[in-house]
């Protein structure tokens, strides 16, 4: 997966001109640490990866799931770096994963599972090292076993050193839907800078966690028409509109929307070629690939997810002239109010949520206009575009740092 991401970045060496030391930088991660978590006697992989700190210390998510390996903790570690950079946040990139399948588990086996992680990797991390934060299957609950289990290691107090805390621990209100709302935010420009007719969208939303069932619901409050929502076991789809508060409590209650006996049951291969005009990617990578980029009908795809669309799908689709909104732009609401967060934690300020709203609504707004202005002006997509903005704030830092002897950037 990660090798998707040299080639794109060989690509961007010929749009902004960036030379092979640049490019080999950017290519390697800083540190991959690898364990084995022994609990119970039974062994998980567990990785902690800092793709690049020349921004600030690592910042970026955990993954539960059954298909974590370092080729994707490396691959998500390096989009965090570039999504860091791109919305001008004072961190590097960094993520980590376990590989196994936390819906098997009970409350208490996923409470050590976390202790076992923050111990393991409790050297690495820190409020001005690596600051981990949710990803996919983790919550707030992780969070606070993580720091509980750090700060007994450390001995002392240290809340910033994770993100997506409860309340209680030093969490930021926005954060839940932090994610959520600034795709939304980016969407909403696109609306008016597209001269969209809201009236006549229609709506799908792959994916029903923390990212795709408050896009969704962020949608349907705003009076936008949400035809189709799916999780991992399949989606429902109809044409005049779900009710998507409805959905999220059958999906509570009954495990998955496809249980829900609203709309009609479809599989996830059908949500994605739908016929819509805007398709919301918030489940997980490569959903769109050569096999099906030409089936795709919406217009406008929106990645909450992180690398849903891969290297040869980008470019069928950029043909077809699909305007996809990438995922360092898009989700970059949950780090920025990551960011919040962490600096309320360091300062022992509390911010007004007022504030934190309007501040996250000026910085997604500025990126998207960044990124759009630039792909507009350099005739490429907005991945490029937003990858090329990235690595120049990227690589003027390490040149500041003196790690690069020169950098000849446009
Ligand atoms: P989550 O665990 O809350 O939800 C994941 C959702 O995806 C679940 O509804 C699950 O059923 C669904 N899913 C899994 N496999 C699927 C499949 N094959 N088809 C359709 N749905 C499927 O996770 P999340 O936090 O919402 O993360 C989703 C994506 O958003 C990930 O790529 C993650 O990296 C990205 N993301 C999340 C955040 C955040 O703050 N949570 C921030 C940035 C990016």
């Amino acid at each position: 997966m990660h090798e998707q991401n040299l080639i794109r970045l060989k690509k961007l060496s010929k749009i902004i001109n960036i030379g092979d030391d640049e490019l080999e930088l950017l290519a390697n991660h800083k540190r991959v640490s690898y364990q084995e978590l022994d609990v119970g006697g039974t062994i998980y992989p567990a990785w902690r990866i800092l793709h690049n700190e020349a921004l600030g210390p690592g910042k970026g998510g955990i993954r539960f799931h059954p298909q974590v390996s370092e080729d994707e903790v490396k691959s998500l570690s390096f989009w965090m770096s570039l999504k860091n950079s791109l919305v001008g946040l004072p961190y590097g990139g960094g993520k980590g994963g376990i590989k196994f399948n936390p819906k098997e588990m009970s409350d208490r086996e996923l409470e050590k599972i976390s202790r076992a992680y923050a111990r393991a990797f409790s050297d690495h991390l820190g409020q001005d090292k690596d600051i981990p934060a949710p990803d996919v299957y983790t919550n707030a609950q992780v969070m606070s076993w993580m720091l509980d289990e750090y700060e007994k290691q450390v001995g002392h107090h240290e809340p910033g050193m994770i993100t997506g805390k409860p309340l209680e621990l030093g969490g930021c209100s926005l954060r839940p839907t932090a994610t959520a709302d600034g795709g939304f935010i980016v969407f909403e420009q696109i609306v008016k800078d597209y001269n969209l007719d809201k009236s006549k969208l229609k709506i799908a939303v792959q994916g029903f966690g923390n990212a795709g069932y408050f896009a969704a619901k962020n949608l349907h409050d705003n009076g936008y028409k949400v035809v189709a929502v799916s999780d991992s076991r399949g989606g429902v789809f109809d044409e005049n509109g779900l009710d998507v508060e409805a959905l999220k409590l059958k999906k509570d209650e009954l495990g998955s929307v496809v249980n829900s006996k609203i709309g009609e049951v479809i599989s996830n291969k059908e949500i994605l070629e739908l016929d819509v005009d805007v398709l919301f990617l918030a489940a997980l990578e490569n959903q769109i690939t050569e096999k099906n980029a030409k089936s795709i009908k919406a217009q406008y795809i929106i990645e909450l997810a992180n690398g849903p669309i891969d290297e040869i799908a980008d470019e069928i689709l950029f043909d077809r002239s699909v305007v996809v909104v990438p995922d360092i732009l898009a989700n970059a609401g949950g780090v920025t109010v990551s960011y919040f967060e962490w600096a309320q934690n360091k300062t022992g300020q509390i911010l007004d949520r007022e504030y934190l709203s309007q501040k996250l609504f000026s910085i997604m707004v500025s990126a998207w206009k960044n990124v759009y202005e630039f792909s507009l002006e350099k005739k490429i997509s907005l991945r490029m575009s937003a990858y090329a903005i990235a690595v120049k704030r990227i690589i003027k830092a390490e040149k500041y740092r003196g790690n690069i002897k020169k950098a000849a950037l446009v």
